[in-house]
């Protein structure tokens, strides 16, 4: 089956082509046949695409919503133009796999797209006022162009957080908060860190249930997860993704009595203040500079600016300090995995993160670690090391893929 994959944000829309199937994904030989991005969906948008064994394209185009850029994106597909074998037209394209933010406490698992499921999506955008009204978008957008013969699929990014137990996803105030208004730890990134457990199985030869590991997703958005044979038993993103590592833009874990004294000090409402967490903070509030992690490694190695260096140093440790925290959690772990624009390009943040944890067993292979970067796998800690460190490339669209696929044929399956 040719799995179109659709990732809407506030602002874009990313996609990827994947010829999958149910026999194909036993025998891991999924095909990706094109991908691309759309930013600024809304005004002069600029258009990344790229089909495999062609060379990048990139166009300026006005464009003025979700639908328009799906549009353009389906009638590029088809077209000669673009070169991909075997697509001649829309019938070519026989199911969409969509990644929906948040998926509440219903979806346990990716969920066939019905009028019912898209009201129940539409129940969790109170959730995530700023993801879900845009995965919807595509949903719909996806629906319209594309009509009702093509089954379209949700991938929910805090399904396979789902299996934490009450202790992990419970915060600690009053219960009836819960019963209420279901305010509890949902987690995010559920499909990065279900991919990187998979493809570690699939690296050391291991069952599903044995798989112990902490995986680290760092990119602009970074998060942990302790997952605990096989399933996620913590992470570290809540609620909403604020809590948790430093990243970017958001500062992670905090007290929340920091808010009510920066309403009175600095006379800013709650609005402004959570805007300020999530767009101000993190890297970019430490430093002063900016939420990239190449330019402040560049700051601190060329300038030794005092502030790069101590917003390097700040996510690091908070990293480490939750490595720590999930080895106690789950009694001990296999290995450590990093991924992510971060982790699976910065071989000094990985070493930075994981400097001094031969107290657990851990020792990073410096060569090893310099040689992992732009997309490559493998393992980077030392032959001797009790836990294990390894580089995974994510890949959410290839489950996202299968996912739909398994959905479609009936065949569901956690991961
Ligand atoms: P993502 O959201 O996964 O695309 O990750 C974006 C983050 O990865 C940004 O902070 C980038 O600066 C960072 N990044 C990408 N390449 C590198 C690199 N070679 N070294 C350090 N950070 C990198």
């Amino acid at each position: 089956m040719n799995i179109l994959v659709l990732n809407c944000g506030s602002s874009s829309v990313k996609f990827q082509l994947i010829e999958t199937d149910i026999d194909t994904i036993e025998k891991n030989a999924d095909k990706r046949l094109a991908g691309g991005v759309i930013e600024r969906v809304i005004g002069q948008a600029l258009i990344t695409l790229h089909a495999e064994g062609q060379p990048k394209v990139k166009i300026a185009e006005p464009l003025h919503d979700h639908k328009s850029a799906i549009d353009y994106i389906l009638r590029w597909i088809i077209s000669p133009e673009s070169k991909i074998t075997n697509i001649n037209s829309l019938a070519d394209i026989h199911a969409v796999g969509h990644r929906v933010v948040h998926g509440g406490e219903k979806f346990t698992m990716s969920a066939l797209i019905t009028d019912e499921i898209i009201e129940q999506i539409e129940d969790s955008i109170e959730l995530a006022p700023l993801h879900n009204p845009a995965n919807l978008k595509g949903i719909m957008a996806a629906r319209e162009l594309l009509g009702p013969g093509v089954p379209q699929v949700a991938v929910f990014d805090t399904s396979f957080h789902s299996t934490m137990p009450e202790t992990s996803y419970l915060y600690a105030i009053p219960y009836q908060l819960y019963r209420r208004h279901r305010i509890r730890r949902y987690g995010f990134h559920g499909t990065s860190h279900r991919y990187l457990a998979y493809r570690y199985r699939q690296l050391v030869g291991i069952n599903r249930e044995q798989v112990n590991i902490i995986t680290l997703h760092l990119g602009n958005g970074c998060s942990a997860c302790a997952i605990k044979n096989g399933e996620s038993l913590d992470t570290s993103m809540g609620f909403t993704p604020l809590e948790g590592l430093v990243m970017g833009t958001r500062g992670g874990d905090m007290d929340p009595s920091i808010i009510e004294f920066i309403r009175n000090k600095e006379g800013m409402s709650v609005r402004e203040i959570d805007t300020m967490f999530n767009k101000q903070s993190g890297l970019l509030g430490i430093s002063g500079l900016t939420n990239d992690m190449r330019e402040l490694l560049a700051e601190e190695q060329e300038k030794d600016d005092r502030r790069a260096k101590l917003a390097i140093d700040i996510f690091c440790n908070r990293a480490k300090k939750y490595i720590g925290a999930y080895i106690a959690e789950m009694s001990g772990a296999e290995a450590i995995i990093f991924t992510g624009g971060i982790g699976e390009n910065s071989p000094i943040i990985r070493e930075r993160i994981c400097k001094g944890l031969d107290c657990m067993g851990l020792t990073i292979d410096k060569k090893l670690n310099s040689k992992i970067t732009s997309g490559k796998e493998g393992e980077i800690s030392t032959g001797d090391s009790r836990l294990k460190a390894f580089v995974i490339p994510t890949n959410e669209e290839l489950l996202i893929a299968r996912d739909t696929v398994r959905t479609v044929k009936n065949v569901p399956r956690r991961w």
